[in-house]
């Protein structure tokens, strides 16, 4: 382990995730759902922007019992780092990729006879077994099978076919309200119900996300599906998660200009100052995945102190005004947003500035900045655009 410094990043923006966090939501969460749920974490669109392949062992080794992602590539990128971590890909394959969901020995969700049919004819000629799970639609309209009669006979043929292993089914909420959720749930309980009485063997029912599996106990079912909680971010208002934001972005201030009341900063003058003043440049921009529409209303935090981003957000820097911070030197940390801690904003703050969700903020994190990743503040590995980066002999 070693600070910082010590490691290769090549820019003075990063992203760091402490690990010992995201462990420590998991344990939380396992505490919350008990031994008999099984927890699914979520690490769909590069783990929440947190990076999928340095955050799996701290998920894995801390109570995870799956891995779930929403692409055959996001799949295929965690088998590659971790062969012995199950995989399940909640979205749908083309057909044309089956065989690499084969070949990687990927958990794959399935909503269609058809498909069903190209699966089992291809695991047959390969030898293998391909585990899947099955999509049930109760009434999200996105995939899955629809709830009907047909479908539950579909669904009992699929379990018959060859080369094929149903391991799950699930579905997935709406969250409008109450009673749609419960609608969703009977549905759902009853569609199981129905398919097992024909003989149909489903081991794993699942029907919770983050959101879900906290503020509604009784749908936990075998195994919830966390997302957002694994980061621990907080959607929830019923129930209660004791749970701790996981990932800090943060940059240097890399060049300062003096400015004169009236005169502009960055494209079209869309800002002007109204006073003397001191701008700092930030080597980050909406390249990164930071919201470009913050204009005007977002603050980063430089030695505890919030000052207002001014001009329009280029792609790859941007302006900070610096009037109220006269200390403020070139090399200062700036956190761009980290948990709320010592003047920070935290990304629910940032979501609601930029009028989106949580989930939104982190996973468009594009793969620019490096992600550093911490354990009780020391440094364990660094990932950059140009993979791994090892210690500076
Ligand atoms: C993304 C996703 C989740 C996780 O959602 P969170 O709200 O982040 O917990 C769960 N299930 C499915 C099907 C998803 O696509």
């Amino acid at each position: 382990m070693g600070t910082m410094s010590e490691y290769a990043t090549y820019r003075e923006t990063v992203i760091e995730v402490k690990l010992d966090r995201i462990a420590y939501n998991v344990e939380q969460i396992r505490a919350m759902v008990g031994k008999d749920v099984k927890i699914a974490a979520v690490v769909k669109a590069n783990g929440y922007g947190h990076g999928a392949v340095g955050i799996a062992p701290a998920i894995m080794e801390h109570g995870g019992d799956l891995l779930c992602v929403a692409t055959l590539s996001e799949a295929i990128e965690l088998k590659l780092a971790y062969p012995q971590y199950p995989v399940l890909i909640m979205g749908l394959t083309p057909d044309e990729y089956l065989p690499d969901v084969l070949q990687y020995g990927i958990l794959q969700t399935v909503d269609s006879l058809r498909q069903a049919r190209v699966l089992s004819e291809l695991a047959v000629q390969a030898g293998v077994t391909a585990g899947i799970h099955i999509k049930y639609d109760t009434g999200f309209h996105r995939i899955g099978f629809p709830d009907c009669e047909k479908s539950l006979d579909e669904i009992e043929e699929i379990s018959r076919m060859e080369g094929l292993k149903i391991e799950g089914i699930f579905s997935h909420l709406v969250l409008l309200d109450d009673e749609s959720n419960l609608k969703q749930y009977q549905a759902f309980t009853e569609a199981i119900r129905r398919l097992r009485a024909r003989g149909v063997t489903l081991p794993c029912c699942h029907l919770a996300d983050s959101i879900a599996s906290v503020d509604y106990p009784e749908y936990r079912m075998d195994m919830i599906r966390a997302g957002a909680i694994i980061y621990g971010l907080k959607g929830f208002h019923k129930g209660s998660l004791d749970i701790r934001q996981a990932l800090v972005f943060k940059t240097r201030i890399n060049h300062i200009t003096e400015i004169r009341a009236g005169e502009g900063v960055s494209y079209d003058f869309m800002w002007r100052a109204d006073r003397d003043t001191r701008i700092g440049t930030l080597p980050f921009g909406y390249a990164d995945g930071y919201p470009r529409n913050l204009r005007g209303k977002a603050f980063v935090t430089v030695r505890g102190r919030r000052v207002p981003i001014v001009g329009v957000l280029c792609m790859d820097q941007c302006m900070v005004d610096l009037g109220d911070v006269p200390e403020a030197q070139l090399g200062d940390e700036v956190v761009i947003y980290g948990d709320g801690t010592g003047g920070t904003l935290d990304i629910q703050e940032i979501s609601q500035l930029a009028e989106t969700n949580k989930n939104d903020i982190v996973s468009r994190l594009t793969a620019r900045p490096p992600r550093i990743y911490t354990k009780n503040g020391s440094v364990e590995s660094v990932k950059t655009m140009l993979g791994d980066t090892g210690r500076f002999q």
